[in-house]
């Protein structure tokens, strides 16, 4: 078993890490107390390949892996996890329409989340539903060539903010199967939002309620086929969940880095706080259950990955075909898009070099996964769960740490472990959620 990252790997982890520390951490006090979208900070980062880390080179995204983009939150969200958090989002809304988007929604679409000119939203959870997304009420009514939403979401990430709402709504029946997914553009008329939520922290991330009152939604809009919304919605956030654990992971070691400075420069009885040997036994727990959490998180992000790629022998067959045909090869030809600074790309360049075996692999794994997907294979049920416990373990472990308490309550108190939780229907067994994902 080899646990080592390849170079290339190790090459984008510390650029994300010099981003984080360059252009995130120094302003990430200001953010937040001034709730400010940090925009250009994040199109800056949209420069790096951030964008749209796990989207198609062909329309602009890096195509990299779930175990990459793992990489690259965990370090973000050491500078700001608030903001890493909304990038996270942010890619999972892209990727949403990268792989269940026709190749005129791709191409409408994603070029332009990839560089974050515009930004994404993700649209479920509304007043009346949240753990129980199946039961949402936003309607949506086809009217000619379009649909007339009517409803509202709440708790959203980007709210007003973001240019592009990809949205669950109900075109059908009661339950999963009536839900479908559309894209809902800035400035349609009908579009409003409420008031900024206040919240403790995350406050670099806008978050509003949605309103739509008689909005009038281009047809072509609509992602994947009606009925698909909550298969849609549930496959974002298997990957939704990877990522949000992985922040959870940088802040939680970010706390830790920060913990061990301050206790080699903090003196109390004539010694430095870090020669003490119980606060050192601690801090050697803390270090190791994040490691542990970090293994965790690194296998099921393989393992993910993995299993895209045998989906793909069965489904995806037809699909990388027709994707070849249509001009897949403009990818191919294309470099990988995650923009490497100068004294790093020699680096990545000699590793793309042992990858020059087999060119395409990036290209062809994504296509194939996209037609995987469509088919309506894949489900990625171990991330769920291991995703959503490595989350709530890494930022349950800081706030326990931090208020010194035994009981589970330092777990849940944590926001990033709460929302983790609330996420995860399956680990409350939810039946209609389970029996929505079973695909
Ligand atoms: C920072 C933040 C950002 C967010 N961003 C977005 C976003 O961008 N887009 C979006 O759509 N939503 C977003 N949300 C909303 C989030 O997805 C919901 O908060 C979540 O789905 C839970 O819904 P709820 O808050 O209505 O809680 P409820 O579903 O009302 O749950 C309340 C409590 O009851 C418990 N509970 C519920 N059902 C069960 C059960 N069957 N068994 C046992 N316990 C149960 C829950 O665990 C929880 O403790 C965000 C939330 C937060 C906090």
């Amino acid at each position: 078993m080899d646990f080592a990252l390849s170079e290339e790997q190790r090459a984008f982890q510390e650029m994300a890490g010099d981003f984080a520390r360059e252009e995130m951490e120094p302003h990430a006090h200001e953010w937040d107390e001034t709730s400010t979208f940090p925009v250009e900070t994040l199109r800056k980062a949209a420069a790096l390949g951030f964008g749209g880390i796990y989207v198609g080179e062909d329309v602009d995204g890096s195509g990299l892996t779930r175990l990459d983009a793992a990489l690259i939150f965990e370090e973000l969200a050491k500078g700001c996890t608030s903001t890493a958090a909304y990038i996270s989002i942010h890619n999972m809304a892209a990727w949403m329409i990268d792989l269940f988007g026709s190749d005129d929604q791709r191409e409408r679409f994603l070029p332009r989340l990839c560089t974050m000119e515009h930004f994404a939203a993700y649209c479920l959870t509304e007043p009346g539903s949240g753990s129980d997304a199946a039961a949402l009420r936003t309607k949506a009514v086809r009217d000619g060539d379009a649909y007339v939403l009517n409803g509202s979401k709440a708790f959203i990430s980007g709210g007003r903010a973001a240019d592009l709402y990809v949205a669950m709504v109900r075109t059908g029946e009661a339950g999963p199967k009536g839900i479908s997914c559309i894209v809902v553009e800035k400035g349609t008329p009908g579009l409003s939002f409420g008031a900024q939520e206040v919240k403790l922290g995350w406050k670099s991330q806008p978050m509003t309620q949605v309103d739509f009152s008689d909005c009038r939604v281009p047809a072509e809009n609509l992602i994947g086929g009606e009925g698909l919304g909550f298969k849609i919605a549930m496959a974002g956030l298997d990957g939704g969940r990877l990522n949000i654990g992985a922040c959870s992971l940088g802040a939680a070691q970010s706390c830790l880095e920060r913990a061990i400075a301050y206790m080699k420069e903090r003196k109390q009885f004539g010694r430095a706080l870090v020669e003490f040997q119980a606060l050192q036994f601690r801090i050697a727990d803390m270090a190791s259950e994040l490691e542990a959490a970090r293994l965790l998180l690194h296998k099921v992000a393989m393992k993910v990955d993995a299993k895209e790629s045998d989906a793909v022998r069965g489904h995806g067959q037809a699909d990388r075909h027709r994707y070849r045909l249509q001009g897949g090869e403009r990818g191919a030809a294309t470099s990988r898009r995650l923009r490497l600074p100068a004294r790093l790309s020699d680096r990545a360049v000699s590793a793309r070099r042992a990858r020059a075996s087999d060119p395409g692999r990036n290209q062809r794994d994504h296509a194939a996964d996209r037609g995987a997907r469509a088919a309506g294979g894949v489900r990625g049920d171990g991330e769920i769960l291991c995703g959503a416990a490595i989350g709530t373990f890494c930022s349950g472990l800081s706030s326990r740490r931090r208020r010194g308490s035994s009981t589970p309550w330092g777990w849940l108190c944590n926001p990033m472990g709460m929302i983790l939780w609330l996420l995860v229907p399956r680990l409350r067994g939810d039946d209609s959620c389970a029996e929505a994902t079973r695909g």
